[in-house]
């Protein structure tokens, strides 16, 4: 969604320091950031919804830095602070969720292969040839898992987007600390990565579940542009406080099976967003600033509604993408496409 650069708060800097400091020796000196992105926000079910009228289609942003698109897309789950239990159920569904993507039964990222990047700016459209958005190397997304336990994560939202003076939120620097655990530490092997920053429960950003389920962003570092998207405990927001507003909790299986439909819904949307629009807004975005799953969130019926795809890892619950070809060309959601676009 479109989004809003913030003023540093000077909380943000004494709670920045005081996590900065790794908890375990690392050999390496610690990556700098030097900007962050804007944040793309998913809305809660039952928050204002944005107007999507006007041009419908999807448009490349120009890119930044030559980079529009992830290639060969490299997701790392982290489960970040001692507060996770390595066994609890909703990081296993996470993990199977990824770990069973573009294989057998996947036909859910299909529809986000048309898009492309080395193109001009304001195209809707991309050649036959040229860099897509492309499947992972091996048909394995799922290239890392960390529980980081080394302390407690703490909350960082206190209203504030990340300054531009190389100060990043806690989330961004846990980002990079999570790049540095899985050796990411050039620019060419952060290029196609996306790191899942899963929150533990009970994490309470202030801002969780009134303004977002989740969101992503991208920061600039001295190992390279980093994508990351925050991802809340989703399932957090089936409470009182919360009245009327959900992350996706049984909108697609009822009962126990649905109680972490929105792990898969929210998670796989940030995904195919950072994929697609790495550094926000600069990918593939609609004329309101959408990207390719804020244009069809938490659709209930009709084509691209929410629905199951059947992995061999498991059946899980994921919303319909934005395809500029389908419905002849006018574009339309899409949650399920045999071959790729
Ligand atoms: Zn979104």
């Amino acid at each position: 969604m479109r989004t809003r650069q913030r003023v540093l708060a000077a909380v943000t800097l004494v709670l920045a320091g005081a996590l900065s400091a790794p908890a375990s020796a690392v050999s390496a000196p610690a990556p700098t950031i030097t900007s962050v992105a804007p944040r793309a926000y998913l809305w809660p079910h039952g928050a204002t919804p944005r107007a999507t009228k006007g041009p419908q289609q999807l448009a490349y942003a120009g890119g930044h830095q030559g980079h529009g698109v992830d290639t060969q897309p490299a997701v790392y789950l982290v489960f970040w602070g001692s507060q996770w239990s390595k066994t609890d159920p909703y990081a296993a569904y996470e993990k199977k969720f990824f770990a069973g993507l573009y294989g057998r039964g996947d036909d859910w990222t299909n529809s986000q292969s048309q898009y492309c990047e080395a193109v001009a700016a304001g195209s809707v459209d991309c050649p036959r040839k040229g860099p897509h958005v492309g499947p992972p190397s091996h048909r394995q997304v799922l290239k890392g898992v960390w529980f980081d336990d080394a302390q407690m994560a703490l909350p960082t939202d206190v209203g504030v987007q990340i300054g531009t003076d190389g100060t990043g939120d806690t989330v961004a620097q846990e980002a990079v600390r999570a790049a540095q655990h899985f050796g990411n530490t050039t620019a060419a092997r952060n290029r196609d990565a996306i790191y899942i920053i899963n929150e533990p429960s009970h994490f309470d950003s202030p801002r969780f579940g009134l303004v977002y389920c989740a969101y992503h962003s991208a920061l600039a570092s001295s190992i390279g542009d980093v994508a990351y998207a925050a991802m809340p405990y989703v399932t957090d927001i089936e409470n009182p406080a919360h009245a009327g507003l959900s992350c996706g909790q049984n909108m697609v299986n009822s009962g126990t099976a649905g109680t972490y439909d929105g792990v898969s819904i929210v998670a796989g949307h940030e995904y195919l967003e950072a994929v697609t629009d790495p550094w926000p807004s600069t990918g593939w975005v609609d004329a309101q600033g959408s990207e390719t799953g804020d244009k069809c969130v938490w659709k209930a019926s009709g084509p691209g509604a929410m629905d199951n795809v059947h992995l061999t890892t498991g059946t899980f619950a994921v919303q319909g993408m934005w395809s500029n070809l389908a419905d002849n060309g006018q574009g339309q959601c899409v949650t399920h496409q045999r071959g790729s676009a």
